[in-house]
């Protein structure tokens, strides 16, 4: 026999559980489009690749955003300010200059507000991400990577071409836009203050237009002006000479494989006043940190982020982290947008990235696995 006050809470069990299932119907919990779930990207602590620093090291995965990258936050800012000027209704069209990412992001934005969406892109891209594009709808024009920035066949000047040419049009233009900066300011920046509670003494992050560093930097620095904003430039770029001297000096400039980070130009878009230093990664190092990171804590980022823990392993080399540090390292993107590159075993090879005996052994080792 079953004493009665267990029945009486078996009962009140079985009644909590139907009121609450009855809430959960009343209020679906869904986003109202895809541009809803831009932002708020998460922190992760890293186990292993910093296990030897000093200090305790987090990534902001950007790649939690809807398109995969840290794009979308100055994607949906900037044509939400365009929106709220009145230079675009739907049916106008977007234009803009972008190794990808951005490209990917505003053809999602243009997509859903019903926009046009032109993009020149630098022959460097990889075919994966130039694939993205057009399945976003985008029309794509490929330019070649290594031609002077005021070349009539850059992807600047042919995106500028395409602008003047196409009535009820906007230029995005990220690499000379304060908006791109700003986008950040608002959201990459107070997310790590909230997300490390304050605690952050560190970001490391890459600087391509330099909006993610310099926005990020700058609300960090107006919490706290002792955070240090350690940049990341890539060999053959100009950005981390000109950050030092002032000078743009064209003998740094040869061509390079890391897609999005350093620059052959200064981006207006890069406020230099809020980096405190850089570092410079080649292709061989960043490309093996990338693979390694997947290896080693299963996240699979993209190949600025492998640039990106090259640096923190040079910072911590130069003894600037102790063990009260609090790094967030940005990882911009997502490794599946690199399977035909650095994910690439045959790439890695004809890089001279690994040797070929790795991969004839890698080889062998999958040939036998999968008889
Ligand atoms: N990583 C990747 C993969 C990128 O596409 C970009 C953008 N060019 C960056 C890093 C650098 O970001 P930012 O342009 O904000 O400096």
């Amino acid at each position: 026999m079953i004493p009665h006050f267990v029945e009486f809470n078996y009962l009140c069990d079985k009644f909590l559980n139907l009121f609450s299932l009855f809430k959960k119907n009343k209020s679906v919990q869904a986003s109202e489009s895809i541009l809803d779930l831009v932002g708020n990207t998460p922190l992760v602590k890293l186990q292993k690749v910093t296990a030897n620093y000093s200090g305790t090291f987090y990534a902001k995965l950007e790649w939690f955003n809807p398109g995969q990258s840290s794009k979308d936050r100055i994607a949906l800012s900037i044509i939400e300010n365009a929106e709220a000027k009145g230079l675009i209704k739907p049916g106008s069209t977007i234009v803009e200059t972008t190794s990808g990412n951005t490209g990917f992001s505003l053809a999602m934005a243009s997509m859903v507000k019903g926009y046009k969406c032109i993009l020149a892109v630098s022959s460097k891209s990889s075919q994966d991400k130039i694939d993205g594009l057009k399945a976003m709808g985008a029309e794509v024009h490929i330019c070649p990577a290594h031609v002077a920035a005021d070349d009539p066949r850059s992807y600047y000047e042919v995106a500028k071409r395409i602008h003047a040419e196409t009535p009820n049009s906007i230029y995005i233009n990220q690499y000379f836009n304060e908006l791109n900066t700003e986008a950040h300011y608002k959201t990459t920046g107070p997310e790590i203050w909230k997300q490390t509670a304050g605690k952050i003494t560190h970001l490391v992050a890459c600087s391509g237009t330099g909006g993610t560093i310099s926005g990020t930097a700058r609300y960090l620095k107006e919490q706290n002006p002792s955070i240090q904003i350690l940049g990341v430039d890539a060999y053959g770029s100009v950005i981390k000479k000109y950050h030092e001297t002032g000078k743009f000096d064209e003998n740094e400039i040869h061509p390079y494989r890391i897609e999005g980070l350093g620059k052959n130009l200064i981006p207006s878009a890069t406020d230099f006043s809020v980096i405190d230093t850089f570092v410079k990664v080649t292709d061989k190092d960043a490309a093996l940190a990338a693979r390694n990171l997947a290896q080693t804590e299963g996240i699979f980022a993209g190949y600025t982020s492998g640039a990106a823990l090259r640096a923190t392993e040079l910072y911590n080399d130069q003894n600037i982290f102790d063990e009260n540090s609090v790094v967030v390292i940005i990882l911009p993107d997502h490794g599946s947008r690199y399977l035909s590159k650095i994910y690439s075993e045959k790439w890695m090879t004809e890089q001279g990235f690994i040797e070929a005996e790795d991969l004839v052994e890698t080889l062998e080792k999958s040939a036998i696995t999968n008889s």
